[in-house]
């Protein structure tokens, strides 16, 4: 029994704006999914486009062979989907409902939107020190940097005294990449011990490349245009004293954008939403999640863009086994049915009857 098709329920809604968003809309774009993408809206340092939004010159992209800035980049990107029909939103989603089927999210200012999948790919957010010189020298370009793997090849920063702050296993990693290209790397801890882990904390204290400054803090980051040095203070004298860098690495963590989801999705001790290994799939049937949201480990704007492609594809297989769609059924795309342990399970009945209820009567075929 056929029923009316509903057009306000979307095929897919996607959450973010950074390269796993982007490809995740690319690919269901152009698989007709008709996907509603949330951009988000400028706060304070983060914009729509994400991390890269804040980086300067972007190297080690595959495609282009000329570094391109972080800002291009994302508009290129976000230039493609628009090619391929994505409707983009340009506010924050401020609450989502994944209780039931189909999934109910909310944006800061429009009409609630309901989906039948969701892809969050709302990223993590680098931790800064929060002094008003380092925001802005960051923005511009001009020597601060929160990842090493991304700016520490450029230029900028060849043969110079970088310094990296922060005492834990990415301060230890950021200071030994950086000791390939820096004439000296200082790390700089506000306690006199490390919290990372032995074997990296050791290799740091042995590197002939680096001195560490203990019980030291940045007070301050000196330079107009370009970072010029740091003001330290020592936070067991408070004495204050300047000094001469080339470039400043905020390593001190990062938190990842989920605080809109309310724990209705499982997620790591450090709060990264956990997805079946090796795939996209949260523990919501019909929610995938890509991009840094679940890596907290690579954290490239590569390893995003692929995990943004598995997640549209792994949305446009799931819509398919429940008779939405133009994807085959493909007999490897089986979908993983899990919960987290307090999350309310959604049965596979409940989406299919959802489905029926807006796609008609192939929506309520169980899968093969
Ligand atoms: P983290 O372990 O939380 O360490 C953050 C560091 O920054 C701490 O040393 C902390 O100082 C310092 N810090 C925090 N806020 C600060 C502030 N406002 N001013 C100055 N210093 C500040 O973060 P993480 O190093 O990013 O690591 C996160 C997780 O990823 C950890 O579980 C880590 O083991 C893991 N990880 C693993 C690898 C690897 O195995 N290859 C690499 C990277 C990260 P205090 O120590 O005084 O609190």
């Amino acid at each position: 029994m056929a029923t009316t098709p509903d057009t306000t329920t979307r095929e897919l809604v996607i959450i973010g704006s950074g390269p796993a968003a982007w490809t995740a809309a690319i690919y269901a774009g152009r698989a007709n999914l008709r996907p509603l993408l949330f951009e988000g809206e400028p706060v304070g340092t983060d914009l729509p486009g994400g991390q890269l939004m804040l980086t300067t010159d972007i190297e080690n992209f595959p495609g282009f062979p000329e570094p391109i800035s972080g800002q291009a980049l994302m508009e290129r990107m976000k230039e493609q989907a628009l090619r391929y029909g994505v409707e983009v939103v340009s506010e924050l989603v401020r609450d989502v409902d994944l209780s039931g089927h189909p999934f109910r999210i909310v944006p800061n200012y429009s009409e609630p939107v309901l989906a039948h999948t969701v892809i969050v790919a709302t990223g993590a957010k680098a931790k800064w020190i929060g002094l008003p010189n380092e925001l802005r020298l960051a923005q511009l370009g001009g020597g601060v940097s929160a990842c090493a793997v991304c700016d520490g090849a450029l230029p900028h920063f060849r043969n110079k005294v970088l310094a990296v702050v922060g005492g834990g296993d990415t301060a230890m990693e950021e200071a030994m990449y950086l000791t390939k290209f820096a004439s000296e790397v200082i790390v700089i801890h506000r306690r006199d011990a490390f919290r990372a882990s032995k074997a990296m904390a050791s290799r740091v204290l042995a590197h002939p490349k680096i001195r560490v400054l203990w019980n030291t803090q940045v007070a301050d980051v000196l330079g107009d245009a370009e970072i010029a040095g740091l003001r330290l203070r020592d936070t067991v004298t408070g004495a204050e004293r300047d000094m001469a860098v080339g470039g400043l690495f905020v390593a001190i963590g990062h938190e990842p954008n989920t605080g809109f989801l309310k724990g209705q999705l499982q997620t790591t001790p450090h709060g990264y939403i956990v997805t079946t290994p090796g795939r996209t799939a949260t523990t919501c049937p019909g929610v995938f999640a890509a991009g840094d949201v679940i890596d907290d480990y690579y954290r490239q704007a590569i390893t995003s863009a692929g995990t943004g492609c598995m997640a549209a594809l792994e949305a446009e297989r799931y819509l398919a086994h429940h008779g939405i769609g133009e994807s085959p059924v493909l007999e490897t795309a089986e979908t993983v049915v899990c919960a987290a342990d307090d999350a309310p399970a959604i049965g596979v009945s409940e989406i299919n009857a959802s489905l029926a209820a807006t796609h008609g009567a192939r929506g309520a075929e169980t899968p093969a």
